[in-house]
């Protein structure tokens, strides 16, 4: 059901800013990374009251969808993302990682693109609604052939990072809409013939489109279309895409929505900082990127988003006691908050909706036995090394969870390491 936002009124509201670094800073586009989170929403909130956020400048909110994420996170998002558009004039899109087929070097091949999505859930009347049931990170897992594991997030990097870049080169080129990407063949032309061994991995991608549709930005956004007034970004696009990289990127601003006792993370966005600004840092995906914290300038602690949420007439309604938090069963949760979720969720039966998607811990299981590589030793030629969620040979995997819940002490701990998938 979906809540009428003209009723919902905002309390106390907390007076953030953001403290510029430099005066230049002002000028830049500024980019709201939107995780689904609490902490996120409520600086969101805070930025939009207090009119630090600019349609004529380019500004702009993403929330990158993995597919994965707990229902109650998607119906949250979906009111911020209201608020934001229809009181305050800023767009805010919800994007999807998807591949599509084209030639390169000679050879037919998918490469990685992105879509735009509406904040309504995908079904064959509703084709241009979101994915929930697992579809994008399947996609991703069998375009890599591979899982991620907590040294490789490829989920991170391909579904959240590498996507939002590709959305801002064409968002900071000013175009109107997305191009369509894909050769005009009706049938694929990837050869499943050299793939054949590995063909129950890479069947699922290659029977997703084979193109990515154009799209236009004003059909996925309630805000109303603004002319973007900003020279500073004005002539850094070439052939329709703007650069990010290199000599000459588009400079702008990212806000992401850390706190004060997420210490250790803040420090690695400030030194990210300084480091693309000494010199070109080829690991850097954009150039001219500047991350900003203001919860974490403001001092903002976990326990202060709490107090704000407490004083709201909605919420995420996600559980403070267990950490339900990105996607549902991220394997950088640790082992026991994975239990603690597993147990909560055996004791609550699921809808029918959800089983077999990511908030049951089957499709779990499913996943990592479909996409665990296992590579035979080249010195020995009989030990096989598997490379699963947790790691190569490790005895843990989601199946071996689920069946220690038994055997779980009665005192949880949360030992989750950050994701860091937005930051
Ligand atoms: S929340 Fe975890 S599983 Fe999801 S994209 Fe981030 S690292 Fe990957």
């Amino acid at each position: 059901m979906r809540i009428n936002i003209s009723k919902i009124r905002l309390r106390k509201v907390p007076d953030l800013s953001i403290q510029y670094e430099m005066e230049e800073h002002r000028t830049w586009p500024h980019v709201f990374k939107f995780s689904g989170g609490r902490s996120s929403a409520m600086l969101l909130l805070s930025l939009l009251k207090n009119r630090c956020l600019r349609p004529s400048r380019g500004d702009v909110v993403i929330f990158n969808n993995t597919s994965a994420e707990y229902p109650a996170t998607y119906d949250f998002a979906s009111i911020c993302k209201r608020i934001t558009e229809e009181r305050y004039n800023i767009p805010f899109f919800w994007t999807e990682f998807q591949t599509y087929e084209d030639s390169r070097r000679g050879n037919w091949t998918r490469l990685p693109s992105y879509r735009l999505v509406k904040d309504h859930p995908f079904a064959r009347n509703r084709p241009y609604g979101y994915r929930y049931k697992g579809e994008v990170f399947e996609e991703m897992l069998s375009w890599k052939q591979r899982l991620p594991n907590h040294l490789q997030r490829l989920c991170t990097q391909h579904l959240k990072l590498e996507t939002t870049i590709r959305f801002l080169e064409d968002w900071f080129a000013f175009k109107s809409h997305t191009s369509r990407l894909g050769h005009w063949y009706r049938k694929s032309k990837v050869s499943r013939l050299r793939r054949e061994d590995l063909e129950r991995i890479v069947s699922y991608h290659l029977s997703t489109s084979t193109t990515r549709s154009s799209q236009k930005f004003q059909d996925y956004t309630q805000a109303s279309h603004v002319r973007i007034r900003n020279s500073g970004i004005k002539n850094r696009a070439f052939g329709g895409t703007a650069e990010l990289k290199g000599d000459n990127p588009v400079d702008f601003i990212t806000l992401v929505g850390l706190r004060a006792d997420e210490f250790q993370r803040v420090a690695r966005v400030k030194t990210r900082n300084n480091s693309g600004l000494s010199d070109s840092n080829p690991d850097k995906l954009a150039h001219g990127e500047y991350i900003y914290t203001p919860l974490a300038d403001h001092g903002v602690t976990k326990n202060d988003t709490m107090e704000f949420w407490k004083k709201q007439s909605w919420d995420l309604r996600i559980p403070h006691s267990v950490n339900f938090s990105n996607c549902v069963y991220c394997f950088m949760k640790g082992k026991r908050t994975l239990r603690r979720i597993i147990k909560d969720q055996s004791e609550n039966s699921l809808p029918p909706k959800h089983q077999k998607t990511p908030v049951d811990i089957e499709w779990w299981i499913d996943i990592e036995d479909k996409y665990a590589r296992r590579v035979a030793s080249t010195k020995t030629g009989n030990s096989v090394t598997r490379f699963g969620f947790f790691g190569a040979n490790s005895p843990t995997t989601y199946a071996s969870l689920r069946e220690d819940i038994e055997e779980e002490q009665p005192i949880f701990i949360d030992d989750s390491m950050p994701c860091d998938c937005t930051d």
